[in-house]
């Protein structure tokens, strides 16, 4: 290897190969980088997400330090590109949300991010009224969400404008990958065949795309209801969450579902033109896997399995990733053999 010029593979290009790989550019500025890649833009489930900023709180890495600190980090670069100009092109936007329960007050809390974003506080009585639904609980916060149809080719010419190579290919196993001095694998639930990890279980969503440009607010119910605003005025409504489920069709019972529940809501959607119905498999995994393994002889760092949380989460696992990744590099890792 070349010290100060090694040679690194990212695998994936969702949203955390394509943010670790623009980490890694700028933190090894002579690294050269190479993306490999199945799949990219509308066909990543990336593209598939809401996108929105709220984890759940049973998101979590090795330790609540680290899933603390992943969210804390995440929040701040997401606020820098929000400050910044490239904001639209980055597909960055930010928004408040209500989000609304019949049952039990502590659903609308958030012990991740209560501290961390500027608002977050209890609703009040006339509040609870603002939607469809006789909600008795309920909480108001600010967030932001990231619409990964601009923010995926937005990373994606930031890495080649650096000098990164893109390369659309399936790896099978790291050994094909032996010519690189170090290799990030992003693959998300395609992790689960690659490193064949049974902890990797498929969480299916299924989301309707409307047309709503009036829609300044998103709203959660109880059952997995939202409604989020989205980039060009197209809203996504949601959603479902089925474990173990493998299928990527779209079911005409989970739309009538999801419409019931957000039309409930918000009657005013109803006359919202349905522009697409998305279907996609949430890598869930406890705890996300960042982590260095050496594998035959070949430095990698793991960063996958962000469940529905990891279009918000990937700038902190991904820094995460990097900050082993350079240590792997140094031979200063504790990586597993
Ligand atoms: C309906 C729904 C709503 C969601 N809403 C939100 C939300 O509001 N907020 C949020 O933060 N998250 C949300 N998520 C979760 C989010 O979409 C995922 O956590 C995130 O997209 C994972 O990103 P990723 O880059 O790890 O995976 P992916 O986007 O799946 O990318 C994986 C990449 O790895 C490649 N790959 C895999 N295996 C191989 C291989 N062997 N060789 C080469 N390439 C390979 C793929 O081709 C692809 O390029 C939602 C998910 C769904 C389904």
């Amino acid at each position: 290897m070349n010290k100060d010029s090694p040679k690194i593979a990212v695998i994936g290009a969702g949203i955390v190969g394509l943010t670790t790989a623009k980490l890694i550019q700028e933190e090894l500025k002579k690294a050269s980088v190479t993306l490999i890649a199945e799949k990219f833009h509308q066909e990543t489930t990336s593209c598939v997400a809401a996108g929105i900023f709220r984890p759940g709180t049973s998101f979590r890495g090795a330790t609540p330090e680290i899933t603390k600190k992943w969210v804390n980090d995440s929040w701040h670069y997401w606020q820098e590109i929000l400050k910044s100009s490239d904001a639209v092109d980055a597909g960055v936007m930010g928004f408040d949300s209500y989000i609304f329960s019949k049952d039990n007050y502590s659903v609308t809390r958030n012990h991740l991010i209560e501290d961390l974003v500027p608002t977050y506080r209890s609703v009040d009585e006339d509040e609870l009224k603002l939607v469809g639904g006789n909600w008795k609980y309920g909480s108001y916060f600010s967030t932001l969400k990231t619409g990964c149809e601009k923010h995926l080719p937005w990373l994606e010419q930031i890495f080649k404008s650096r000098g990164g190579v893109i390369v659309n290919d399936k790896v099978d196993s790291f050994t094909s990958l032996s010519k690189y001095d170090l290799v990030l694998n992003c693959t998300g639930f395609g992790a689960k065949y690659l490193c064949n990890d049974y902890n990797l279980v498929p969480m299916r969503g299924q989301v309707v795309k409307v047309r709503a440009p009036w829609l300044k607010f998103a709203f959660y119910g109880d059952y997995d209801t939202y409604i989020i605003p989205g980039l060009d005025g197209v809203a996504t409504l949601g959603g479902v969450r089925q474990y173990d489920s493998y299928n990527l069709a779209v079911c005409k019972h989970d739309t009538a579902a999801i419409l019931e529940r957000c039309y409930e809501m918000l009657p005013g959607l109803k006359k919202a033109e349905i522009v697409e119905q998305r279907v996609g498999l949430r890598p869930h995994r406890m705890p996300v896997r960042v982590e260095p393994e050496m594998v035959g002889g070949l430095k990698v760092v793991h960063c996958y399995g962000h469940g529905g949380y990891g279009v918000m989460c990937a700038p902190g696992t991904a820094m995460n990733a990097v900050e082993l990744a350079v240590n792997l590099l140094k031979g200063n890792s504790r990586a597993h053999y």
